[in-house]
């Protein structure tokens, strides 16, 4: 088998001249700019629907835009395989986060296409729109869309920086905004028997541990309060001693302390758990230098691959509000909260990979994945999903974002090694 698997070699050269166009179409100056429904997104899928095109890959787009472009299989009615990611970015982002997933599959199905292998199903890559939350306040709109199940009033949500709707600026590319609306899928669950997404590392776990690839175990569910508040007193900095202080600083900051102190009691205890205070801020209309505080707002975000583990977070943080409330003589509304799901990533396609890996001699590890990815989604649909994570420096979202084209290659076969194992015959 191994000569087998060396003899299918994904396309690198096409792989590096992709970037390259991604890199130069969609830079805008230091940073990659691929908004959502906008210019920069659409540049990407004029590529590599040219790339795919000259592949003479099958190419067709969803309602919502999103693009598949597929090598036929043996047995056409047969479910397909999809190997996916988005090709938006942040605001001065990276060339690789997203981008990636794509380019991986193309230069798999390009060797596949090279050699005359033919799969006993359809093999198709999906470029997936609007993934990043950044410009819409909506998950995963691409994938939700491409399953029907998109919220309509998630279209009226309006672009941070156009202020115009994501109906209107999906609309503007040419998707089909009323079959959106009305939930037409274009994906049906059972007519795919298993989603792979390829994506850079978003943390250094990888780089520290000198290990070119992850095997995703889970992405982490998020349960946060975004509009906390601890309500105090307002009083003079000096004159006030401690018995007569009702600080909400000084409160809200006791929570956060107990808060990091059960986060590393359950990770010692070996829960998976992240637990981060983004925003704390007083009102500026009341605050003062020589003021105690008399008001806070915070947001709690919450996230495991374990939501029982999530849930004791979240009662921990209820009960320590009230304890320390009354300690303080403050009080604590955590207010609602917003919650998604953790998603379990496919057991028996990780240990395949995880097999296929150690015989072609590439290190790999299982990990979790703390950010959100589009395979989520998939595995949400009962869709059997694996994940394979790049290493990289300097995290993602940002410029400096940094990817070795060996470990991408890396990721590219082993990504080929899985699809020719299990779609032979
Ligand atoms: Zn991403």
């Amino acid at each position: 088998m191994r000569g087998v698997l060396k003899e299918l070699v994904p396309d690198i050269v096409l792989a590096e001249r992709l970037f390259g166009e991604l890199a130069m179409r969609t830079r805008r100056g230091k940073g990659i700019v691929r908004e959502s429904y906008g210019a920069g997104e659409q540049a990407a899928h004029d590529i590599v629907r040219a790339a795919a095109e000259a592949l003479s890959l099958e190419v067709h787009a969803d309602a919502a835009q999103n693009l598949y472009m597929t090598l036929p299989g043996k047995d056409r009615r047969a479910p397909s395989v999809i190997i996916g990611s988005h090709l938006d970015s942040v605001d001065q982002g990276g060339n690789y986060d997203g981008a990636a997933g794509v380019i991986a599959g193309l230069a798999c199905l390009a060797g596949l296409r090279k050699s005359r292998w033919q799969p006993v199903c359809d093999v198709t890559v999906m470029a997936i729109r609007g993934e990043e939350s950044v410009w819409f306040d909506v998950s995963y709109i691409g994938s939700m869309a491409a399953f029907g199940a998109l919220a309509p009033e998630e279209l009226n949500v309006t672009r941070s920086d156009s202020g115009r709707s994501l109906a209107d600026h999906m609309a503007q590319v040419g998707c089909n905004v009323e079959a959106v609306r009305r939930g037409e899928a274009y994906l049906r669950p059972e007519r795919v028997r298993a989603y792979l997404e390829v994506h850079i590392e978003q943390a250094p776990l990888l780089i520290d541990q000198g290990i070119p690839l992850g095997l995703v175990t889970g992405i982490r569910g998020d349960l946060r309060y975004r509009d906390a508040r601890c309500y105090g007193v307002y009083g003079h900095s000096g004159a006030l001693s401690r018995q007569y202080r009702r600080d909400a600083v000084a409160a809200t900051t006791a929570l956060i302390q107990c808060l990091n102190d059960e986060w590393l009691r359950l990770e010692q205890e070996g829960h998976d758990l992240v637990f981060t205070v983004g925003e704390l801020t007083t009102d500026p209309a009341h605050h003062g230098p020589s003021k105690v505080a008399g008001e806070t707002k915070f947001v709690l975000d919450i996230r495991s691959t374990d939501e029982d583990v999530m849930y004791a977070m979240r009662d921990a943080a209820c009960s320590l509000a009230d304890d320390i409330g009354r300690d303080m003589g403050v009080r604590f509304d955590l207010g609602s909260h917003t919650y998604s799901e953790p998603a379990v990533l496919d057991f028996a396609m990780r240990k395949k990979m995880a097999l296929l890996a150690s015989r072609l001699d590439i290190p790999a590890i299982e990990m979790a994945s703390g950010a959100g990815h589009d395979a989520a989604v998939f595995a949400q649909f009962g869709v059997p999903s694996g994940m394979i994570f790049i290493r990289n420096d300097k995290g993602s979202h940002n410029p400096e974002e940094a990817m070795a084209m060996a470990d991408f290659e890396h990721a590219a076969q082993l990504l080929t090694a899985y699809l020719v194992t299990e779609l032979e015959g």
